[in-house]
């Protein structure tokens, strides 16, 4: 069940809404919740499509989520999927579900009770964005499946994945990371410094895509060691110590190859 967008205040004694906090039942503050629900493989699909409509989605969603896990190499998660019908409908469920969350246009996270909950809106024709779905169900497979990893592994492999599984190159990404020149070395060094929960920027998400496109494919690294980068590191090491521990070189070592690697790759 999803979480009700009412609680009781003992002081009160009146139902508020959970979101504006009126007294007694407010108007238009409650997410709509999705009507339509249905059960594939690894996924628990709730969204306002027809129930043939839905099962497709959800058949496709769980086998993206089983193939990142192939590829990844860890068991599938089950997560619970929310479309919820509009952008308004889903900020209001995050309000309520994920505070954190609640201006992201997807999100993924964990509830009380250990579930995994990816949560999406509905573009026109009531699906959605087939890259934000998979964007999220990547976090779901990371979630489920690692220790929290670090932001720049966690964003750039979810970003990886958005187009399909296995991964492959983004010309338009590409194309940008190419005009950040030489301010390539310094925003990498940033970002693999920021610690989980920081906050990223858009500029940190292109680089996270570009730095884990670039360690899938370069000869030193490749998917053997990147996946080692997921492995559970020690809570008190510094997030700049932990990529120097999994890669072997600091990260101004690898910008420099990193900013080349961009420069020559084909698109
Ligand atoms: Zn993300």
């Amino acid at each position: 069940m999803p979480p009700a967008c009412y609680s009781v205040l003992a002081l009160a004694g009146w139902p508020r809404c959970a979101v504006c906090a009126a007294l007694a039942v407010c108007l238009g503050c409650a997410p709509t919740f999705p009507a339509t629900r249905v059960r594939v493989t690894n996924v628990e699909l709730h969204c306002d499509l027809p129930p043939a409509e839905a099962n497709d989605l959800a058949a496709d969603a769980g086998a993206f989520l089983g193939g990142v896990s192939q590829y990844l190499q860890v068991a599938p998660p089950s997560p619970r999927v929310y479309v919820f019908r509009n952008g308004r409908s889903l900020r209001l469920y995050l309000r309520r579900a994920c505070p954190v969350f609640s201006e992201r246009t997807g999100a993924c996270f964990k509830t009380d009770d250990g579930g995994l909950v990816v949560a999406v809106s509905a573009g026109p024709g009531g699906r959605p964005d087939p890259h934000d779905l998979r964007h999220e169900l990547t976090h779901a497979v990371l979630a489920a499946r690692f220790a929290p990893p670090m932001p720049w592994l966690d964003e750039g492999l979810a970003q990886l994945f958005e187009n399909g599984c296995p991964p492959g190159v983004d010309d338009n990404r590409l194309a940008r990371l190419r005009r950040m020149g030489t301010g390539l070395d310094g925003r990498l060094v940033e970002l693999v410094s920021k610690e989980r929960h920081a906050q990223l920027d858009g500029t940190d998400y292109l680089v996270a895509w570009g730095v884990t496109w670039f360690l899938l494919n370069d000869r030193a690294f490749g998917r053997k060691k990147l996946l080692r980068c997921l492995e559970p590191g020690l809570l008190s090491e510094k997030a700049a110590h932990r990529f120097r521990r999994n890669l072997g070189e600091t990260p101004q070592a690898l910008a420099q190859r990193f900013r080349q690697f961009v420069r020559t790759a084909s698109p």
